[in-house]
């Protein structure tokens, strides 16, 4: 982990009272939270919990109410911390530094401001909560495709910032290939309107760019333009069992052969975590009993669902005879699906039962996993105590690692040591395969130090020059996505 503490300059922060009484002038006191209650409670985030408090918690209703707090904020020399719905895997909302930083939540802008099925877009406040912006674009008879576990509470605002990915990117690739436009308030309170519905625009430099999966560092996402697509009519759901790796690359092959732009998802789950679903939540039912080391879902979207049926079966058929699988089963119902679907996000939610464990979010060539997940492996057997199990988006290239210590405590005073060196032969593995060690949840405050450790200092030296020329007194976020 890098040491941040060293990397940032200290802060003119002074006057917090006065500020705070700026701020509540601005959103009304009641939108301002202090107290430690409070602030624990409402800036908790779903993986690290409370790692110490903002100053307060500001929660603006528009863009105007953004802009003026960033200004108060930045008069005051106050670091801001943007936060959506707190899912984030990174850290990137970790209020820092603790007790002298002003975290500013979105969750009041959730207004959808327009929708056009005709031109393939709807313009929304940062605010909305992803599964909201699914269900407008359904009741316009239109997809809005990001699809990931925490639908249900993350914004689409954190999803901007974080450039989320999700289990649909194969078809319908990532945050920043389904936003037309962006408004952005910038670290010195001025706003940036970007907030356009154009599918082709060549003027200038491409601004949004920069902000989709910048972390909050270099502005607050305000609203965006987003991009829908028709709605698919028929769904297929299934699930395999592969002979070994190299079937998935296989299977990616012949069904992309064979469904092109109709493959939607493909899902790798290992062995060790369908056993840990299977003792720890069983309800819900492995769809075959063949134990295979690898499993497979599948899932297709298009227009007719007779033809999509046919073609899995058959493919899947000459699939078995080939020895590519071992055993699949086809979802006939919505329940079915649903059930390989729970299977697959109860991935994350089980991964508790590993002990104190980290995770890895790597992606290789999409080609070069199966050798890659075998070197990951062969290096981290070299810790008897570790186990690594391993799921994700293997139609993208991106896995999710997993190493935990069953039956160790997270105080063992072991643990940091041996993490450190199983992370290291991680991130060099990822290294050695040209990967990134971020394929979808960001670099945040919890992995600095791997982007130091696998990115070239020429790169890393354009993000800060980048970052210094937006936000020069490293107000917006400090701490976090590139070292200061
Ligand atoms: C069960 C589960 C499954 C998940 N699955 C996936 C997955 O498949 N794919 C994937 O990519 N991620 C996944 N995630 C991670 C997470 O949901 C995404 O990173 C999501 O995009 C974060 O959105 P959020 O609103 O919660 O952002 P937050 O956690 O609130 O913030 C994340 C970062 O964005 C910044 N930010 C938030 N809002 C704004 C804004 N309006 N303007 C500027 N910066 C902002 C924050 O400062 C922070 O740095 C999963 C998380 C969980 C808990």
């Amino acid at each position: 982990m890098a040491d941040t503490s060293a990397q940032v300059t200290p802060f003119e922060a002074s006057g917090g009272t006065r500020l705070i009484e700026r701020l509540a002038a601005i959103v009304g006191a009641r939108h301002v939270v202090t107290g430690e209650t409070d602030l624990s409670a409402q800036t908790a985030n779903v993986l690290h919990g409370v790692k110490g408090l903002p100053l307060c918690l500001v929660y603006p209703a528009d863009v105007g109410e953004v802009s003026a707090v960033v200004r108060a904020c930045a008069d005051a020399g106050m670091p801001m911390v943007p936060m959506g719905g707190n899912t984030g895997l990174a850290g990137g909302t970790r209020p820092w530094p603790a007790g002298q930083c002003v975290m500013i939540g979105l969750k009041r802008m959730n207004r959808i401001l327009d929708v056009s099925s005709e031109g393939g877009t709807m313009t929304v406040q940062a605010g909305c909560i992803l599964a909201d912006v699914q269900a407008e674009a359904l009741r316009h008879d239109r997809l809005f495709p990001l699809s990931l576990g925490a639908e249900g509470s993350c914004q689409i605002g954190g999803n901007i910032a974080t450039n989320a990915g999700g289990v649909n990117a194969l078809r319908y690739g990532v945050m920043r290939d389904l936003v037309f436009g962006l408004q952005i308030v910038l670290p010195d309170g001025s706003v940036l309107d970007l907030n356009r519905s154009l599918r082709k625009d060549n003027a200038g430099y491409d601004l949004k760019h920069l902000f989709i999966g910048s972390g909050g560092t270099l502005g607050i996402i305000t609203a965006a333009v987003l991009r829908l697509f028709p709605k698919p009519r028929a769904h297929m759901t299934a699930m395999t069992a592969l002979r070994d790796a190299d079937a998935a690359i296989e299977m990616l092959g012949r069904l992309s052969s064979r469904f092109g732009e109709s493959l939607t998802s493909l899902e790798l789950i290992d062995a060790l975590t369908i056993q840990l679903v299977g003792r720890h939540l069983p309800s819900i039912a492995m769809p075959y009993a063949t134990e295979g080391d690898w499993h497979l879902l599948i899932e297709l979207s298009g227009r007719d669902e007779t033809e999509l049926a046919a073609g899995l079966e058959e493919l899947l058929g000459g699939a078995f005879e080939d020895g590519v699988i071992a055993d699949a089963s086809i979802a006939t119902s919505i329940a079915q699906s649903r059930n390989i679907w729970a299977l697959r996000h109860a991935t994350a939610e089980v991964a508790k039962h590993l002990g104190p464990r980290f995770a890895n979010d790597a992606s290789v060539p999409v080609g070069a996993q199966p050798a890659f997940l075998a070197e990951v492996r062969r290096r981290v057997a070299a810790w008897p105590e570790a186990m690594l199990t391993v799921y994700g988006h293997v139609g993208d290239g991106n896995l999710h690692l997993l190493v935990g210590f069953p039956g160790r405590s997270a105080d063992d005073p072991a643990i940091p040591e041996l993490r450190r060196a199983v992370e290291a032969a991680v991130t060099a593995t990822i290294v050695a395969f040209n990967g990134s060690v971020t394929a979808e949840h960001g670099i945040g405050f919890n992995y600095l130090q791997k982007l130091i450790d696998s990115r070239n200092a020429a790169e890393i030296a354009v993000m800060q020059q980048l970052r210094r020329s937006i936000d020069p007194r490293n107000l917006m976020n400090p701490g976090k996505v590139v070292p200061t």
